[in-house]
């Protein structure tokens, strides 16, 4: 639940901001506030997306001040406020335009269903929300149908169910959903699966796959031109690490009467550059190659005479 003194701290600190706007207020000290619009992140305060979260700030470049056990924080070098929060509450925050923008699962944003965009899906905090029953039952037609299903997202459970035109009875608990089998509670889960290990453990096994989830940014529906004008900065950063993240440098040697061959295998960002070797007959070649193709352009540019091939991280890609 969202403390209702933090949620009303953060509303009166808008309601001011924006009086202050309105009327113009000259004092200095006010000034300077309003003067700086600063965006407002909603990230999780700890748990599966916290990490990811907070280093997909720091690879855009953004310092975060003591991030440690605390309620929020700012950045020194970037107009951002980050305020950390449990992931169930973040969907509404954005919604309110209590913060402009959150980092929440997929399954938390629909289960929610508030009213927020998504602006990017963000490649980290992959699961997929399942149906699970005990290893050793037969999963045969129309299974499901009149079962005891245990889950902690009964919105985008009855929504498959409906969607199937299945009737089934659905038990709502918030955590330890896995062990509600072994208890006699219900008969099937529905849960988040990432390795599948969980649902192992204890006995089970995965049936239907009802949501493929990632972590996404959401933003507020009705945001103004400036705030949108800041989101738009961290998108280009946050989309120019993960371009960085998916594709690989690369340098190797070759042969001068090979090089059309392996310019035809490194397409790069425009086309490689080529620079001659001392040794007479040889050229250093460089370029950039997406990590899906990696390990087959590999093979492919030895076969073709490459040598000294040398692979260099990327930390940001401008395109
Ligand atoms: P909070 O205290 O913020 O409410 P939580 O316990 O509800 O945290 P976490 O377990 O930290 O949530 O998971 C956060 C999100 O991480 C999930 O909503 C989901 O989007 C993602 N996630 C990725 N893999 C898994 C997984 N195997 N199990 C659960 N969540 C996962
Ligand atoms: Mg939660």
């Amino acid at each position: 639940m969202v403390s209702p003194n933090f949620y009303l701290s953060f509303r009166a600190q808008r309601g001011i901001s924006q009086f202050c706007k309105v009327w113009d207020v000259s004092l200095d000290m006010a000034k300077t506030k309003i003067m700086i619009q600063q965006l407002r992140i909603a990230i999780q305060k700890s748990g599966r997306l916290y990490d990811d979260s907070i280093s997909l700030l720091k690879e855009c470049g953004i310092d975060l001040r003591n991030v440690k056990d605390r309620l929020k924080t700012e950045s020194d070098n970037f107009p951002l406020e980050v305020f950390f929060l449990r992931d169930d509450d973040i969907p509404q925050y954005v919604e309110d335009g209590v913060a402009d923008i959150g980092i929440v699962g997929q399954n938390v944003l629909y289960e929610k269903r508030k009213e927020a965009e998504i602006i990017e899906e963000l490649g980290f905090g992959k699961c997929r929300l399942a149906l699970a029953i005990n290893r050793n039952e037969e999963y045969v037609a129309n299974y499901l149908q009149g079962k005891r299903i245990a889950t902690s997202y009964p919105a985008l459970l009855q929504k498959y169910l409906d969607e199937n035109k299945i009737t089934a009875e659905i038990h709502e608990i918030s955590g330890s959903v896995e062990i509600a089998p072994g208890i006699g509670l219900a008969e099937v889960i529905c849960d988040l699966v990432s390795s599948g290990s969980t649902l192992f453990m204890n006995g089970l096994k995965e049936v239907e796959t009802i949501l493929e989830s990632q972590a996404v940014l959401v933003r507020n529906k009705s945001l103004d031109k400036e705030h949108l004008e800041l989101v738009n900065k961290l998108l280009f950063r946050i989309r120019s690490v993960k371009k960085a993240k998916r594709n690989k440098y690369i340098l190797l040697n070759a042969p001068n009467d090979q090089l059309s061959k392996i310019f035809e295998l490194l397409p790069g960002m425009k086309s490689p550059t080529v620079l001659p070797l001392a040794e007479e007959g040889w050229s250093s070649v460089h370029s950039v190659l997406s990590e899906d193709e990696f390990w087959e352009k590999i093979e492919q540019l030895k076969a073709a005479g490459a040598q000294g091939i040398l692979v260099v991280p990327i930390e940001k890609m401008i395109v």
